[in-house]
């Protein structure tokens, strides 16, 4: 089976989304993101100094992912509360999955957990489960 077709434009959640143009079965692997893997301290730092535009993941074990130079469609895969995919790390980069059936046209979502918007950020990913906050 080939790997679904992604497509990047506006999305009604934040900015421009990553969207399938395929559908995708469950926990098939949708792609990965690169970048540079840095301190989270460091991932702070950054994130305080570029604010929103900065695409950075934390791992939780005091390590992050810069993906912001790295480029490619999976950096534009917005939060959501009740997302369709999730996140792994392998070495130095991620790696994207399917968490339930992605249908054909949907926008590809994780749960960013914790992040460097500590709470700040309003979200508006339109889930009943919506925490609000990012
Ligand atoms: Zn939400």
């Amino acid at each position: 089976m080939q790997r679904p077709n992604f497509q990047v434009r506006r999305s009604r959640i934040h900015g421009r989304g990553l969207f399938a143009l395929s559908a995708c079965p469950a926990r098939r692997k949708l792609g990965e993101l690169g970048g540079e893997i840095i301190t989270e301290r460091e991932a702070r730092r950054r994130a305080r100094a570029a604010g929103e535009s900065i695409k950075i993941v934390e791992f939780g074990d005091g390590t992050a992912l810069d993906a912001t130079r790295a480029g490619g469609p999976f950096g534009y895969v917005n939060h959501s509360c009740e997302p369709n995919a999730f996140m792994r790390r392998y070495k130095g980069h991620v790696e994207f999955y399917a968490l339930r059936r992605v249908e054909a046209g949907e926008e590809v979502t994780c749960d960013y957990g914790e992040t460097h918007h500590e709470g700040k950020l309003p979200c508006r990913c339109g889930s009943p489960k919506c925490n609000g906050r990012l």
